[in-house]
Order: C-alpha cells, then sequence, then structure tokens
C-alpha cells in the first residue's frame, strides 16, 4: 500500500474511505504516488464533521462536487463523496450523494481509473481495470460514445493515458467513437484542451500518440497543419520531455494563432515565440566562438537558446558540445545603468538612453566583457562627441 505521512491519520478519521483513481492505478503499475485522491461512502457535511472531530482541518474546497480538502500532517488530500447521477429535464447533469461504490467508479472514464483501494490494500476493481492496466489497454468504462458525448475532454485524456498505458494497438471502440464525435473537441473551453494537450505533450514518447491523433483526425481539430516529422526528429535526437519545445517542433511558425487559441499564459506564449525565432547559434567553429556565445546569451536567455539548438533541423555534429558549453557560460550582464551615465553630467532624457545605446552596441561588440570603469571611458567619449557637434 502507498503511505503518505497524513494518510494514517485521515484512514483513522474516516475508515471507510478508499484511495481511489490514478494513485489505485499507478501503485498497481509500480510507478511513482505523488498525490492521493479518496471517495468516502458520506455527505460532506459528514466529512467535515468527522474530521473536525479528529483535529485535522477540513477544507470545504469544492462544495458543488462533494469535495472537502482533508489537511493533515501539512499535506492536502482531496476526499469527494461518492456520487451518482439523477435523471433530470435532460439538460443539467445534477448528482446526488451515495453509499454505491460501483456507481460512482461508473461515471469514471477509463477501467484502468475506475479503481478504488481500501486501507488494508485490498483493491476493488468493477471493471478490469487490472488486467487492461496489465495489458496495456486503455478502454472507456462503458459505451465509448455515450461516454464522450458526456464530455468530450475524454476524447484528449483517452490520448494522454494512451500514451503514457498503452501497448500495442489502441482500442477499436475507443478509435472509432474518437473519430465519428472528434468535433466536440472544439467546443470544450480553450484552457481543458490546452491543459490536456500540454500533458499529452508531457508522455516520454508522445511520438506513436500524436500519430494516432493525427489518423483520428484531433491533431488537425487542435493543431492545425502540425508537422509531426519534426516532432519525431526531436524526440530521435533526445531532447528532454518539454511539452513548449515538443510544441514548438510541431507548430512550424505561427505560435500568435495557437496562443490565442488555446488562451496558453503570456509567459508560455513568449517562450514559446523565443523558441521559434528563427537561426540557433551553429555549432560551427566561427559562429560560435566564445565571444559570439556570450553575445547571444546577452540578448537570449540560455534555455532559450539550448531550446533553439534542439529544434535545429540538421544533425550537424558538435550541438551538444554547444549546449555544454552555453551550459557552463554565465550571461553577461550589461555593467552601466542609465543613472551612472547621468552622473556623468547627462541630464535625465532621451539622450541618457542613446548613449546607453551606444555604449552597450561597443560592449558586445567586444564580446561582453568590458566592465563599468572601461564602459563608462567609453561613454565619456561619446558624450564629449555628442557635446562638440
Ligand atoms: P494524473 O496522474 O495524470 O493526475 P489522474 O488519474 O489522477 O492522473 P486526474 O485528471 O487527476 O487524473 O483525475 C482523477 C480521476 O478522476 C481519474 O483517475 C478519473 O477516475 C476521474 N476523472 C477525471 N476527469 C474525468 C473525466 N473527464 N471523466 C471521467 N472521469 C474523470
Ligand atoms: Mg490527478
Amino acid at each position: 500500500m502507498i503511505e503518505l505521512p497524513g494518510m494514517a491519520e485521515l484512514w483513522d478519521a474516516l475508515p471507510q474511505a478508499r484511495m481511489v483513481g490514478g494513485a489505485v492505478r499507478d501503485m498497481l503499475a509500480g510507478r511513482p504516488v505523488a498525490d492521493v485522491d479518496f471517495a468516502v461512502p458520506l455527505t460532506p457535511q459528514e466529512v467535515t464533521a468527522r474530521v473536525r472531530a479528529a483535529g485535522l482541518k477540513a477544507v470545504p474546497t469544492g462544495v458543488a462536487h462533494g469535495t472537502v480538502t482533508v489537511v493533515a500532517r501539512g499535506r492536502g488530500f482531496e476526499v469527494t463523496s461518492l456520487r451518482r447521477d439523477v435523471e433530470t429535464d435532460g439538460r443539467h447533469a445534477v448528482v446526488e450523494f451515495t453509499d454505491d461504490w460501483e456507481m460512482d467508479a461508473s461515471r469514471r472514464d477509463f477501467t484502468i481509473n475506475a479503481m478504488s483501494a481500501a486501507r488494508d490494500g485490498t483493491v476493488f476493481d468493477y471493471f478490469g481495470g487490472r488486467d487492461d492496466l496489465a495489458a496495456g489497454r486503455v478502454r472507456f468504462v462503458g459505451e465509448a460514445a455515450r461516454r464522450i458525448a458526456e464530455d468530450y475532454l475524454r476524447i484528449l485524456r483517452f490520448f494522454r493515458f494512451f500514451a503514457r498505458y498503452g501497448r500495442g494497438e489502441p482500442d477499436a471502440q475507443a478509435v472509432t467513437a474518437i473519430m465519428a464525435l472528434r468535433d466536440g473537441v472544439v467546443t470544450l473551453s480553450a484552457e481543458r484542451v490546452w491543459s490536456e494537450v500540454k500533458r499529452i505533450l508531457l508522455a516520454a514518447d508522445p511520438r506513436a500518440v500524436v500519430a494516432l491523433m493525427r489518423e483520428t483526425g484531433v491533431l488537425e481539430l487542435v493543431l492545425p497543419g502540425a508537422d509531426v516529422t519534426r516532432l519525431a526528429a526531436l524526440v530521435a535526437r533526445g531532447a528532454p520531455v518539454d511539452a513548449l519545445l515538443r510544441l514548438a517542433a510541431l507548430l512550424r511558425g505561427d505560435a500568435d494563432a495557437f496562443a490565442q487559441r488555446w488562451k496558453l499564459s503570456g509567459a508560455e506564449h513568449e517562450r514559446l515565440t523565443a523558441l521559434l525565432v528563427p537561426g540557433a547559434l551553429a555549432p560551427d567553429a566561427d559562429d560560435a566562438d566564445d565571444a559570439a556565445l556570450r553575445r547571444a546569451l546577452a540578448e537570449v536567455p540560455g534555455e532559450i537558446l539550448v531550446g533553439r539548438s534542439w529544434l535545429a533541423q540538421d544533425n550537424r555534429a558538435g550541438w551538444d558540445d554547444l549546449r555544454a558549453r552555453l551550459a557552463a557560460t554565465a550571461r553577461p550582464v550589461f555593467p552601466v545603468q542609465g543613472r551612472d551615465v547621468v552622473a556623468l553630467g547627462v541630464p535625465p532624457g532621451p539622450a541618457v538612453g542613446e548613449i546607453l545605446d551606444e555604449v552597450r552596441r561597443w560592449w558586445m561588440a567586444g564580446g561582453c566583457v568590458a566592465d563599468a570603469a572601461a564602459c563608462l571611458a567609453v561613454g565619456k567619449r561619446w558624450i564629449a562627441t555628442l557635446r562638440s557637434q
């Protein structure tokens, strides 16, 4: 059994709780478990009362979903009341709390995600998830088409979990349903889609799953014109597992359209754009002497230069060496600021910026090694020239 600090205290307060979802799956798969979620056949009010009576903290984090975060030993665990769908007017999905574990499992997406485990280690597996996990099968709980129509995000979740746990051919029923219902993906909120696509791109080796996304027509909906060959080459070159770097390989250029469509964060958009600027440092000698490396680093963060080197198309020898040199080179910092120029007697205003620019150009041309005193000496000369004009 998984034993994270705090779990014993939680189980003392709620003995009927079971570990659910990804934690059970990863425990059975022998993978590291960082996050444990629980389900419980009690209402959120009962959970809160029992947890507090045991001296633990209970935070109502998802009241609508029946989720209480229980804090034990400084660690938060999501505890969700078992639910079942109640038929209503057919437009709103209304849920009701229940003590029926199988009902709760049947609302989950895949058989490998629908298992639960009690404190004594007993695993409850209503839909054959254990065998599917061992065989590398990602199968929907119930009929694939119906489950997808309930929530189109499950199309992308299928790819995420297939990338991580799948082996051999993907489940035929799932593939057929995905092809029939793929257009539903574009009705999802941009944030949900991007968050899921990011996780797909974080698979150890995303090549097979991206190929499957293309064959099912889903890739074209999310990433029109994606260059699967460039991604394959990037992975084959041994580039690090990095969602934005992989996306940059797929995109072939237009980062803005993708970033706007799927609402990437400002930082993500900026990094993606920087990665896609053409022209990495070439590893050939005269292109990348130490001064050139320092100049490049003065303009662009090292990790972006390293990313661009991975994206460079050719297989010229020397890229590994270049990356090692980049990692070993400190980022040069231009040693003069506006106030230093003002101290030389230049009144604050546009002239200060012009002088700074001029001195920085000189500093760059010299390979970014001149110190503050040398830069200021050049600044003085430049000021004198300006005054004599
Ligand atoms: P990961 O390790 O990647 O977080 P996970 O299994 O914990 O994997 P989550 O997205 O965190 O995945 O979801 C937790 C659990 O909730 C899933 O294992 C699944 O049982 C259920 N679940 C989450 N999203 C859905 C969904 N859209 N439809 C059905 N069940 C879902
Ligand atoms: Mg999770």
